[in-house]
């Protein structure tokens, strides 16, 4: 019945559609004329539910002569799959953090390695064979969105399918600090260390996060040093490397660089067509190669927007009935950014104008006030508006390292936070750009 219904749907849906909605779809049950059709995810069900049952309700009289009533159910397995917490070991009277909460579709044979993250990819993968061993602790740093997230949860899945009993502890910076002001407050912070320290690997993500909060550096480090001597695995992730995290205790900057720093970076078209391409696959999406490129080459930072984007693309092509190609895409995709446009000698020029100073100046090593609040400004506006590296930033303004760069950027983006007057400078600065750019 099922295969029936597929040849007459094949003839009277589009190509995508049928790929992307009818084709991972299968049958379940024929009982009593009511067809239950599996769908592998709810998203997927909710489509089929709404758009196309009665389609099927119609091919499926057409194959048997009588007519039928259909139903949809999301497969078992993929409800698990898209269950975003996996919860190992109950143990009903630990906190609840004892849970490792791992998102079930962070592990390596998801992660897309390319140029981009190939150290940071072999580093975890040597950690999560020999934890404690290689790379004590590692320490992930990456813009929004690069993928450290997911590379540390991998290492953690990684473990836990070797020996189910691992004791695993992933927490964000935040949720560290909160259950140890909890702990504080019910006094309870016998339960808390005892919880952290004897686990055999701890991953805390977006350490950045810990800047200024003394007290939870303060028992950090001592969680830190408890692990670390005795051999267990310590993941770290961040934004910045330790350096540059303000407000970081030295003691704590000294020990997060003590094993192995390193950076993921944003991914080239290769590299984001591949994790498109296996994006699909997953979620057993037809998209066309050509429709791949277009959106790869529309999101060019963030992993995230880029998948978000090809979820967006094939929920509109499914809402409106149209082909899955470039130009029906198009409305969907961010607007085209002008930044190609703005040229590094543009911003130069624009904040020699605005701050009254030389490019000579700037590009020399003053350390005079005015001169050098230009140069930071020129760096972060070069990140902002250009796809310069940041080494090739650093010699745009007189040969300056990244790591300068890398400080004058984060400098601006803080006081671009705290003071008002930045902000409308930027705002000015940007407008003025966009505005030249193009003309
Ligand atoms: P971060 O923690 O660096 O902000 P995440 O780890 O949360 O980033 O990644 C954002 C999204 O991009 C996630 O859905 C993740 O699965 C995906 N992603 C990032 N890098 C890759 C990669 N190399 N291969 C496949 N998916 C990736
Ligand atoms: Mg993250």
């Amino acid at each position: 019945l099922w295969d029936g219904i597929l040849s007459h749907l094949k003839g009277r849906l589009s190509r995508p559609t049928f790929e992307t909605w009818i084709k991972p779809a299968t049958a379940q049950q024929f009982d009593q004329d009511c067809l239950i059709i599996r769908t592998p995810n709810p998203f997927a069900r909710s489509w089929l539910q709404q758009h196309y049952a009665g389609a099927i309700a119609q091919a499926g009289e057409q194959v048997i002569g009588r007519p039928i009533q259909v139903d949809f159910i999301v497969s078992e397995q993929s409800e698990e799959t898209s269950k975003p917490v996996i919860e190992r070991e109950p143990a009903p009277v630990a906190p609840p953090a004892n849970v490792a909460s791992l998102n079930s579709k962070y592990t390596f044979s998801r992660f897309v390695v390319g140029a981009n993250n190939r150290m940071a990819h072999v580093a975890a993968l040597a950690v999560a064979e020999m934890p404690g061993c290689n790379y004590n602790p590692l320490f992930l740093c990456g813009g929004v969105g690069l993928g450290k997230t997911h590379l540390m949860q991998a290492i953690g899945h990684y473990r836990l399918d070797i020996d189910t009993r691992t004791k695993i502890a992933y927490v964000s910076t935040e949720r560290f600090a909160n259950e140890l002001i909890e702990a504080i407050r019910r006094d309870a912070m016998q339960t808390f260390r005892e919880h952290y320290r004897r686990v055999d690997l701890l991953m805390i993500d977006d350490i950045q996060f810990i800047e200024g909060k003394e007290y939870t550096q303060e028992e950090f480090f001592h969680t830190f040093n408890a692990l670390y001597e005795s051999g267990k695995q310590i993941v770290i992730a961040s934004d910045r490397p330790p350096q540059l995290i303000p407000r970081l205790q030295e003691r704590l900057s000294s020990r997060f660089s003590m094993g192995l720093i390193t950076d993921i970076q944003q991914p080239d078209i290769e590299t984001r067509m591949a994790i498109l391409q296996k994006k699909a696959e997953y979620e057993n999406m037809f998209v066309p190669q050509d429709v791949i490129h277009h959106i790869a080459s529309a999101y060019t930072t963030n992993i995230r927007e880029l998948e978000g984007a090809l979820i967006r693309a094939v929920a509109y092509v499914s809402i409106s009935g149209l082909p899955m190609t470039v130009e029906t895409i198009s409305p969907i995709l961010s607007p085209p950014r002008t930044r190609g446009e703005i040229t590094d000698e543009a911003i130069l020029e624009l904040v020699c104008d605005e701050l009254k100073v030389s490019a000579e100046d700037m590009r020399s090593d003053s350390r005079r006030r005015d001169i050098s609040q230009a140069r930071q400004l020129c760096m972060y506006l070069l990140r902002k508006y250009t796809d310069l590296s940041l080494p090739k930033i650093g010699q745009a303004l007189g040969g300056k390292d990244h790591t300068t760069v890398l400080y004058a950027i984060d400098k601006i983006e803080q006081s671009k936070l705290r003071d008002p007057e930045v902000q409308r400078l930027l705002q000015r600065l940007g407008n003025r750009l966009e505005a030249d750019a193009r003309h």
